[in-house]
């Protein structure tokens, strides 16, 4: 490869231009209530065959999924939805749908919705599209015979009338959670600091957004000891933090940026401190913080956000040898802060209190991180749900009523001075973490939170639903770029940084 970026470009989405003819098209996704009245079925192309073959398999139930070949207008997929259920359940009928369609191979795909009301039909069809631009984005892959020939999905037309539906969001979100689960699911042979810094130039040339990077000699210049302890370990000198500057037509300079931030451990080893094998396996995915963060400017660049935005990438590996960190060190970071070291597979919050500190001097409206930091959130919300974390209730709350309305659920966990007590350190300002994993994912929080003044609104995601088995809502791959249509759904319908703005810390 001689990019690293995804290949190929995701399905165009179009509308039907002329509302009384059919297209051509190779597939038909339709999504219904489930036990659909007859009625129903007559709205849908086929759908006197298409109700018996439903009656005859008994698949009426929502989250029935099924294919019928038709000659005419073409094999046809009904999805069964419940006009009841939650977005969440829609996207997870999507993904199923996605997958059957894809057996197929079509070229041509259109999708449409019978029996729902306009507000239902828009949200059913947003999540198939969605499924449908999921299931289309390849993941890498490096078999020396590989079967490239296979058709792919060129176009997805919309049937429904849909006035509302935001076709241009929908693609864009669908690239930048590309983009964050290639990037996750590269190899970390080939996705190394250095690679990866290549990889964020050539992007942001393409988008049009100013780079700078801060190497270790410039962070060891700031001071940034929490950082620098974590990368010390590493073969060659290439670690640092990315900056990436989206500036939308029309930004004054007193417009303050919103700042996103990102872990982006490019293989986590644990360090000195050593991962257990199986623990050890996947973590080339540790650096998704940082792809979230990167697939979240990305779309919010397509959909050309009003909002001028700050992307800063923490991008090292964790390992181990004889210049690694280890247990005990005392290092200070960029505030001043002194940090006694306790476990060195807690790196995660070493490389974010530097780089948050950093991102926090430049005083954006809110500044919200992304990290797969601790086992503990897995062990308290499994790979469903993420956690979230912050020191404005307002704008917690608002996350998690977006995350049920956009399906990337968040749960917010508390953050109460008294967690400091375990962190306390009888040599250094803090302690990394405790000796135990007892609320781990809290005291991690709370530990970051050392990195950010009071009057600096700030969340905290720490992305357990980062990694699903058999994927997750729409999305079809164990990496799911949880985060991206989140912080989507954030800041264009919850408006987060209005809120994060209106309330006193
Ligand atoms: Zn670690």
């Amino acid at each position: 490869m001689s990019s690293l970026l995804p290949e190929g470009a995701l399905p165009r989405i179009v509308k039907r231009r002329d509302p009384r003819a059919l297209p051509h098209l190779d597939h038909l996704l339709v999504v219904m209530p489930a036990s659909p009245s007859r009625s129903t079925w007559d709205m849908v192309p086929g759908g006197e065959a298409l109700a018996a073959a439903a009656r005859r398999r008994k698949q009426t139930k929502a989250g029935s999924v099924f294919t019928l070949h038709l000659d005419a207008p073409c094999p046809v997929t009904v999805a069964m939805a419940d006009p009841k259920g939650t977005p969440f359940s829609w996207l997870t009928l999507a993904r199923k749908a996605a997958a059957e369609i894809r057996k197929h191979r079509p070229a041509k795909a259109g999708i449409c919705t019978a029996g729902a009301d306009a507000g239902i039909a828009a949200a059913w069809l947003e999540a198939g599209l969605s499924g449908l631009l999921a299931a289309e984005g390849e993941m890498p892959r490096f078999r020396s015979k590989d079967d490239a020939s296979q058709s792919r999905l060129s176009t997805i037309t919309v049937l429904d009338d849909a006035p509302g539906l935001d076709l241009a969001r929908i693609r864009a979100e669908a690239e930048g959670n590309h983009l964050a689960r290639w990037l996750a699911a590269l190899p970390p042979n080939m996705l190394h600091a250095a690679a990866y810094r290549g990889l964020i130039k050539e992007l942001a040339d393409a988008e049009g957004w100013e780079m700078s990077f801060l190497g270790e000699k410039d962070l060891a210049k700031l001071g940034a000891g929490a950082f620098l302890a974590v990368a010390q370990g590493n073969a060659h000198r290439d670690a640092g933090i990315v900056r990436l500057r989206y500036r939308p037509r029309g930004a004054h300079a007193g417009m303050q940026p919103l700042a996103l931030v990102g872990k982006g451990i490019c293989f986590d080893t644990g360090g000195t401190n050593l991962k257990p094998f199986r623990s050890m396996l996947d973590m080339q995915e540790d650096m998704q913080g940082s792809s979230v963060a990167l697939g979240t400017l990305l779309a919010l660049s397509r959909v050309g956000f009003e909002q001028p935005v700050d992307c800063w990438l923490a991008i090292t590996e964790n390992r181990i040898g004889s210049t690694a960190y280890t247990s005990r060190d005392v290092v200070t970071a960029v505030n001043g802060v002194t940090i006694e070291v306790i476990h060195t597979d807690a790196e995660g919050r070493m490389i974010l209190a530097d780089t948050l500190a950093l991102a926090a001097r430049e005083k954006p409206a809110l500044m919200i991180d992304y990290a797969t930091l601790t086992g503990a959130c897995v062990a308290a919300l499994t790979h469903r749900y993420s956690g979230v974390f912050g020191n404005r209730p307002a704008v917690l709350e608002r996350a998690m009523t977006a995350g049920r309305a956009c399906g990337e659920r968040v749960w917010s966990f508390p953050l109460d001075e008294d967690f400091d007590e375990p962190l306390e350190s009888r040599v250094a300002d803090v302690l990394q973490c405790s000796l135990d994993n007892d609320g781990d994912h809290i005291l991690a929080a709370r530990f970051l939170q050392r990195f950010i003044p009071d009057e600096l609104p700030w969340l905290h995601v720490d992305l357990a639903a980062g990694h699903n088995k058999g994927g997750l809502a729409h999305v079809p791959t164990p990496q799911t770029g949880f985060g991206v249509r989140l912080t989507l759904a954030m800041l264009l319908d919850h408006e987060l940084v209005k809120a994060a703005g209106e309330q006193a810390p």
